[in-house]
């Protein structure tokens, strides 16, 4: 019996594509894997179509993101806060979470597949 693995299920056919566990890094639907030629290739209901090294490397691009979307988050309250002297100990615990945030994101180490490189040192919060 082969191992379970939660991301992909045993692969579908172009007929019938199997299900995965995993969102398309480029809109909301599920994605289907399906073997082509030996490759696992997966597929979204509108078309956006990966290899796995391409959908790693495209899912590690999007974890950086929503950190950075966190730390602007997090900026933005600390200001609000600050700015409007409601609560100003949150404010600040606001602006020590958003240091931690990039302190942390400066520390991800790209995945390296197949000469694709993740890009975990992207300069959107570079300062
Ligand atoms: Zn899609």
């Amino acid at each position: 019996m082969d191992p379970y693995l939660p991301a992909f299920p045993p692969a579908g056919t172009a007929e019938r594509p199997a299900l995965t566990g995993l969102t398309c890094p480029a809109c909301p639907g599920v994605l289907s894997v399906q073997s082509n030629g030996g490759s696992l290739v997966l597929a979204c209901r509108i078309g956006h179509v990966f290899v796995v090294p391409e959908l790693v490397v495209v899912k590690e691009q999007r974890v950086e993101q929503l950190l950075w979307s966190a730390v602007e988050a997090l900026e933005e309250l600390r200001a609000l806060l600050g700015d409007a002297r409601l609560d100003e100990p949150r404010a600040e615990r606001a602006g020590e979470e958003a240091a931690r945030l990039r302190d942390l994101i400066a520390g991800i180490q790209p995945v390296r597949i197949d000469g694709l490189i993740g890009n975990g040192k992207s300069d959107l919060g570079a300062q």
